[in-house]
């Protein structure tokens, strides 16, 4: 049996304060087969349909493993659409509120390069981003990937639909080799396991089926 409560996690207090806070008290079926192994730094290519909760599956990750004190780009998730980089944006936003100063910086297209190499120039600690974009700012050199230490692919069926495989290839051989990397998806196609042999590491595999 595993346990659902946000509260057998091995989560920092003001994480489990700020879930509590949120209303967030049972982790959806993503969440519990998926957060244990984040948790515990392995790589996962997870899968579960739209609206199963997979944004906070990897956000809890994420901000689990950030030193708000250290001010670099230490994680970068990447989205198929501006909307859904909005999206993650706020849920991590929501999800860090018991954490002050955790800096979240979203980086799509559709909107002037210059405020965004503005922001930058300030710093962030996530940085939420379509490939486009961020494949923009990194031919720029107006971003850089050094210090990212967890990587994750969001939504990727969608990300590769859209033929975003290049971009996605150029931007990863920036990301340290030596990294956490997640991949969230709610389908699988074969395109997906071509992808995930080349950028995942010994990973962790859940799946959520529709069907109760
Ligand atoms: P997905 O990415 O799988 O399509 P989302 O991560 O966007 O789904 O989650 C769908 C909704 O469920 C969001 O509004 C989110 O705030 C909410 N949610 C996620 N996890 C929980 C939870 N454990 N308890 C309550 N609400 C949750
Ligand atoms: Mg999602």
């Amino acid at each position: 049996m595993t346990d659902t409560a946000f509260s057998s996690l091995a989560l920092p207090a003001d994480l489990l304060d700020n879930l509590a806070t949120l209303g967030y008290t049972e982790m959806t079926p993503i969440q519990a087969q998926s957060l244990p192994s984040v948790l515990d730094g392995k790589d996962i290519i997870a899968q579960a349909k739209t609206g199963s909760g997979k944004t906070a599956a990897f956000s809890l990750g994420v901000l689990a493993k950030l030193n708000v004190k250290r001010f670099r780009v230490q994680s970068l998730v990447l989205c198929p659409t501006r909307e859904l980089a909005e999206q993650v944006a706020e849920e991590m936003r929501k999800l860090a509120r018991g954490r002050h100063n955790v800096k979240v910086l979203t980086l799509c297209g559709g909107v002037s390069i210059g405020p965004q190499i503005g922001s930058l120039e300030h710093g962030a600690h996530i940085i939420v981003g379509t490939p486009g974009r961020v494949d923009d700012h990194l031919r720029k050199g107006t971003l850089r990937l050094d210090d990212v230490e967890t990587l994750v692919l969001d939504e990727a069926d969608q990300m590769l639909d859209m033929g975003f495989q290049d971009t996605l290839d150029a931007i990863i051989a920036r990301v340290p080799a030596h990294r956490q990397t997640l991949l969230f998806s709610a389908t699988f196609p074969r395109s997906i396991n071509a992808i995930a042999q080349r950028v995942l590491s010994h990973p962790v595999s859940v799946k959520v089926d529709e069907v109760q």
